[in-house]
């Protein structure tokens, strides 16, 4: 493909004209932007001319890899036979259709239909609307409290942000009225467990949940919603004892369970979704991110028949829907995605093959002076930084090593990101046992640069 500009104008352009997402517009004025040039398999290629593995998958999302010719061939083919077309008023899409069709093939039992949206942002908005629809049906209207987690990540726009627990984004507006949405702590054992064992505080995070449903009365709590692993809140894998919990509470008082698979959906844990490691069955799942593998935006919520049959027999009218929900192009890529993630047994690499090689290797950057505790699930892991190992101190400065942590990776050819201390990976599903070999070599010359 022919360049339009030279790299210097294309700089210059996205510095004075381009306001980035979650950046500080201040410093970009100064600092500028790399620019990507194209990709292949695991790795990014810049206008530079460096070569860089990519440890995140994008933004957790590009689960098949890069380069897929299949996926553009499919979208080509598509826009030349129908670019858009709503799916509103009556009409449909053969794309659409048989992704609806095809993720009641790869989703736990209870799911037989699926709403779609643009992203994982609008998937989150949609289960708001959706979990009040289902309950003014049921004749319960009281019921309108979702409870979230502190430092979950539910997406940007007003109620995904609101649901989030991101204090920084709470800060910076005051979304939705609050007396709609409740947090409760999370089940991060390494920086809040104190004396607890795993167990012990696993179940005391989810007693939580309980105690905030009585607190509010039962009759006003809609759902409960979370990341079966909080993602970018710090890839916090929560105890064995947690989730078979909150999932008895949630049963207990009735409370609809929403499952945010849009980071471990997909493959990313070593399950289609996530809920799955932990034998838990949510109400409703929103996803995004790894349903097209980030080849083109979409998302939607997988919807289970206690809502569906819900909606469906007493709701009537619903409300609620995005231009474009269910857009063919996207639908056609999603399909030709979740074939490849299943003809080619990538969710089971994910759990024995290249996830397990990944575990193994992980866990023996433990031993490492900066290293508090190491934890994965298929390919999603967690590295935490800290100052001591005994007591899980943090460093003073916290959030200091982790950026030079990453900011030493990136200049070795590794992108990976922290959350403050905890250094984060999400690689590509097809990522080779050589290619992990390469992200611990650089992984482990970064710790040791921060040591
Ligand atoms: N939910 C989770 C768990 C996410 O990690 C994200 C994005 O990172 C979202 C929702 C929002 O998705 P999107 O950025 O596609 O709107």
């Amino acid at each position: 493909m022919t360049k339009p500009v030279d790299n210097a104008t294309i700089k210059k352009m996205d510095r004075d004209h381009y306001l980035h997402p979650f950046s500080n517009l201040t410093e970009m004025k100064q600092v500028g932007s790399r620019i990507i040039e194209r990709a292949e398999g695991v790795y990014l290629y810049d206008s530079d001319g460096h070569r860089t593995l990519d440890g995140f998958a994008g933004l957790w999302c590009v689960n098949l890899g890069y380069g897929r010719d299949e996926l553009s061939a499919v979208a080509a083919e598509q826009m030349k036979q129908l670019p858009y077309y709503n799916s509103f008023f009556g009409t449909t899409n053969a794309p659409a259709a048989e992704l609806a069709a095809l993720l009641k093939e790869v989703t736990p039992p209870q799911f037989n239909h699926v709403f779609f949206t643009g992203s994982g942002s609008e998937s989150n908005d949609t289960v708001v609307r959706m979990v009040r629809r289902y309950w003014q049906c049921q004749e319960q209207p009281s019921r309108k409290v979702i409870i979230s987690r502190k430092n979950a990540y539910h997406g940007s726009t007003i109620a995904g942000a609101s649901l989030g627990g991101m204090g920084y984004m709470h800060k910076q507006d005051e979304g939705l009225p609050m007396q709609y949405v409740e947090h409760i702590d999370q089940p991060y054992w390494f920086a809040e467990g104190g004396e607890l064992t795993p167990e012990e505080f696993g179940l005391e995070r989810a007693g939580q949940l309980e105690q905030k449903i009585l607190e509010l009365g039962e009759d006003n709590v809609a759902a409960f919603i979370a990341e079966p692993i909080q993602g970018a809140g710090g890839v916090i894998v929560p105890p064995a004892s947690y989730w078979p919990e909150i999932q008895r509470i949630c049963r207990q008082y009735n409370i609809l369970l929403v499952s945010d698979e849009v980071i471990c959906g997909f493959g990313r844990t070593g399950h289609w979704f996530g809920c799955e490691h932990f034998g838990v069955e949510p109400d409703l799942m929103s996803v995004a991110k790894g349903m097209t593998s980030g080849y083109l935006p979409m998302g939607g919520v997988i919807v289970s028949d206690k809502v569906a049959n819900v909606l469906v027999e007493k709701g009537g009218d619903f409300n609620h829907g995005f231009t474009y929900s269910g857009h063919p192009v996207s639908a056609a890529v999603a399909v030709a995605n979740i074939k490849a993630l299943r003809d080619e047994g990538l969710i089971e690499e994910a759990a024995s093959g290249s996830g397990a090689y990944f575990r193994q290797q992980l866990q023996l950057l433990a031993e490492h002076p900066v290293v508090g505790e190491v934890r994965s699930v298929g390919l999603v892991g967690a590295i935490e930084l800290c100052a001591d190992k005994q007591s899980r101190d943090f460093f003073p400065d916290r959030g200091a090593t982790g950026t030079l942590c990453r900011l030493h990776a990136l200049e070795n050819g590794l992108v990976l990101r922290a959350t403050e201390d905890t250094m984060l990976f999400s690689p590509p599903l097809v990522i080779s046992h050589a290619e992990i070999d390469e992200m611990m070599t650089i992984t482990r010359a970064s710790l040791d640069h921060v040591a």
